[in-house]
C-alpha cells in the first residue's frame, strides 16, 4: 500500500492494520500456581464431576423425609470424614456442611428447624425430599467445557481448574517485547542529567504496559538520535516477537526510525493516525517481527500503546478479543473546550456516582509531554475532532483501569 505523507489514517483503519496478520505464537504447559493471567491455548474439560458425591448444603442432620419427627441419631456425617454406615427407618444423622449425605438419607434438614436431646432429633419442619442436598455434577459435568482458548484466567477460573482437577493447563507462550527508546536527550535513572537532558520515562512506563498486558518487556540500551546505532539496535530487537520503539518517528531533522526501518527492509503499514495525542505512528514488520514505532512524548506513547500495541500483543497471545478495552459512555463532570482537529484522546478519570451512572473527570492538563496527564487516570475519553463538549454532556470512554466509586 502506498502511504501518502498528508493523508491521516484513521483510528479504526490504523488498528485494523495493528493485528494484520498476526497469530499466536505457540503454547505452553504451565502448573496452576503459574497460570493467573495467562491465555488458554486449548480448551479444557473438566476431569471430574464435582460434587463427586450428594453432600450437605447446611450445618444440621441427614435424615429420610417422611420418617416422622423424632428421629435415632446414628453418627456423624462431617465434611472429609463420611459416615461409614446407611440411614434406616426413623434414623438420622448429624451432619455438616460440605459432607457426604449417607446412604438412606434423601434430605438435610438445618439445625436450626431441629431440637437435639442426646441420641434422639426433634424434626420441627417437615423436610422435602431433596432439600439442601448439593446433586453429584450439579457444578461441574467430567467432560465439561470449563476454558475456551482464547480466554484469560483469571482467580475464579483458577479456582475452577483446581475444582476441576486440572492442575496444568496449556496456555500461549508470552510474546517478548523488546522496547527501544531513542533520542539523543534521554538518560537513564541512575546518570547525571546535562543541559537539555531529560529522563526516559517511556521505557519503563511501557515495560509496566507490556506485563499489564501478558508479554515479557526487554528494555533495550537506549538509543541515540543516530541512523546506524538505531539500524544496530533495530536489527537486534528484531528477533523479540514484537517491537516498540519510542521517538524519532516524526519528520524533524533527527527523526530517523522511518528512514531505519526501510533500511532493514521493512515497508510502512501505517503512518500518522488521525488522532491526538500520538499522530505520528509507523506499523512495519523487521522480518517477520510486528515493529510499533510510537511518538516520543510520554503520553502519545502511552495512548498509542493502548490502542494499537496492546491489541497487537494480544492477538500473539490468540486473545478472543484483542481490543479489550471496554468503551462506556460517561457523563462528563467538566466540558472540554478548545476543539481539536483530530479525535482527541481526553485522559480522564471515570467513576461512579451516587445514583450509579458514570462519571468521567479530564485531568487538568493535557499536554502529550505531560505524564501528569495520564498518572491517576483510568480512562480515555473520545472526543470527535472538530467537538466541543460541554459539562453534563455524554460521551464515550475507553477505560484502561478499574473504576471506583466517587
Ligand atoms: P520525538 O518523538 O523524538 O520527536 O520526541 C518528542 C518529545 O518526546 C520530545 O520532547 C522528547 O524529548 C520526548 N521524548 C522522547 N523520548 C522520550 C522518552 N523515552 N521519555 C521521555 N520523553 C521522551
Ligand atoms: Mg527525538
Amino acid at each position: 500500500m502506498a502511504l501518502s505523507g498528508d493523508v491521516l489514517l484513521s483510528v479504526e483503519a490504523a488498528q485494523a492494520l495493528a493485528i494484520d496478520g498476526l497469530q499466536r505464537l505457540g503454547s505452553e504447559r504451565v502448573g496452576l500456581a503459574d497460570a493467573l493471567d495467562r491465555v488458554i491455548a486449548a480448551e479444557v474439560t473438566s476431569a471430574v464431576d464435582a460434587p463427586a458425591w450428594p453432600n450437605s448444603a447446611m450445618d444440621g442432620y441427614a435424615v429420610r423425609a417422611g420418617d416422622g419427627t423424632r428421629l435415632h441419631l446414628v453418627g456423624e456425617s462431617a465434611a472429609g470424614a463420611p459416615l461409614a454406615r446407611s440411614i434406616g427407618p426413623g434414623e438420622a444423622a448429624a451432619i455438616m456442611t460440605g459432607a457426604v449425605v449417607p446412604d438412606g438419607a434423601d434430605a438435610v434438614v438445618m439445625v436450626e428447624d431441629t431440637e437435639r436431646d442426646g441420641d434422639w432429633v426433634t424434626i420441627r419442619v417437615a423436610p422435602r425430599v431433596g432439600q439442601h442436598i448439593r446433586q453429584v455434577g450439579e457444578d461441574l459435568r467430567t467432560g465439561q467445557v470449563i476454558a475456551v482458548a482464547g480466554s484469560t484466567i483469571g482467580p475464579a477460573e483458577l479456582g475452577l481448574l483446581a475444582a476441576a482437577r486440572r492442575g496444568a493447563v496449556t496456555v500461549a507462550r508470552r510474546p517478548i517485547v523488546a522496547i527501544v527508546s531513542t533520542g539523543d536527550e534521554l538518560r537513564e535513572l541512575d546518570e547525571p542529567l546535562g543541559p537539555g537532558d531529560i529522563a526516559d520515562s517511556n521505557s519503563l512506563m511501557l515495560a509496566a504496559l507490556v506485563q499489564r498486558a501478558g508479554g515479557v518487556p526487554l528494555r533495550l540500551p537506549l538509543v541515540g538520535d543516530d541512523r546506524d546505532a538505531l539500524r544496530a539496535a533495530l536489527s537486534e530487537a528484531a528477533s523479540a516477537d514484537l517491537v516498540v520503539s519510542t521517538g524519532g518517528v516524526s519528520v524533524g531533522a533527527h527523526d530517523h526510525v522511518k528512514e531505519v526501518v526501510a533500511s532493514l527492509g521493512g515497508v510502512l503499514t501505517a503512518w500518522r493516525v488521525d488522532m491526538k495525542p500520538g499522530k505520528p505512528v509507523a506499523f512495519a514488520r523487521l522480518g517477520q517481527t510486528p515493529f510499533f514505532g510510537l511518538p516520543g512524548n510520554p503520553v502519545s506513547s502511552f495512548v498509542a500503546f493502548w490502542l494499537f500495541v496492546r491489541p497487537a500483543l494480544r492477538a500473539l497471545l490468540g486473545a478472543r478479543q484483542p481490543f479489550d478495552l471496554p468503551k462506556v459512555q460517561v457523563r462528563l463532570l467538566q466540558g472540554i473546550r478548545s476543539p481539536v482537529e483530530r479525535r482527541h484522546y481526553v485522559r480522564a478519570t471515570v467513576a461512579v456516582d451516587a445514583a450509579g451512572s458514570l462519571t468521567a473527570l479530564p485531568m487538568s492538563r493535557q499536554g502529550s509531554h505531560q505524564l501528569t496527564s495520564a498518572a491517576g487516570a483510568n480512562a480515555l475519553v473520545v472526543v470527535p475532532a472538530h467537538t466541543e463538549l460541554v459539562s453534563g454532556g455524554l460521551v464515550d470512554a475507553l477505560v484502561f483501569a478499574p473504576i471506583s466509586a466517587t
